[in-house]
């Protein structure tokens, strides 16, 4: 069976970005990835070059930023005052939290903690990345009803719910 329209493709990857650093790797994880093709479970530029492939099928794919995550965008880097994040009792880099913008609600992650300032990121951690993808195809099958009313994946790899 090829990767079209509805079908669950399992992948094994490998993603390193333009410095050769491995950023994500299935491989390690030692779990396939697994999604439902044709609707945006995974970034556009991946999803495309996997169509027509078949189980056993490797490939090397390069993802730009506007097929990935995105490019970044500056003035979502921005200084707001301890005081936002009143409640919270302890603010470190890395902390998470969603917020609503003018592009609507998205993730932000403090980068720094000053006394009286923190800086929050609202990028996702890998826009602007060139993204290289080691692919293997290790699985292709037929949606069932459920997952495509759903739209994800259901099973061990997918959504367990
Ligand atoms: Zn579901």
């Amino acid at each position: 069976m090829q990767v079209a329209e509805n079908t669950v493709v399992s992948i094994h990857y490998t993603l390193t970005n333009n410095a050769g650093e491995t950023l994500d790797s299935s491989v390690e994880r030692g779990e396939p990835l697994a999604y439902l093709h044709g609707h945006g479970n995974i970034i556009p530029g991946l999803e495309n070059a996997l169509v027509g492939k078949a189980a056993g099928d490797k490939m090397d794919v390069t993802v730009e930023p506007a097929e990935g995550y995105g490019e970044r965008h500056e003035q979502l880097i921005q200084q707001v005052p301890r005081t936002a994040f009143e409640g919270v009792d302890t603010l470190e880099p890395g902390m998470q939290f969603q917020a609503e913008t003018g592009m609507g609600p998205r993730l932000f992650t403090i980068t720094e903690v000053g006394g009286e300032e923190v800086t929050v990121d609202g990028n996702h951690p890998l826009a602007g990345e060139t993204l290289n993808f080691a692919v293997e195809v290790t699985e292709v099958r037929e949606a069932s009803a459920e997952e495509l009313e759903h739209g994800h994946v259901h099973g061990p790899e997918g959504h367990d719910h």
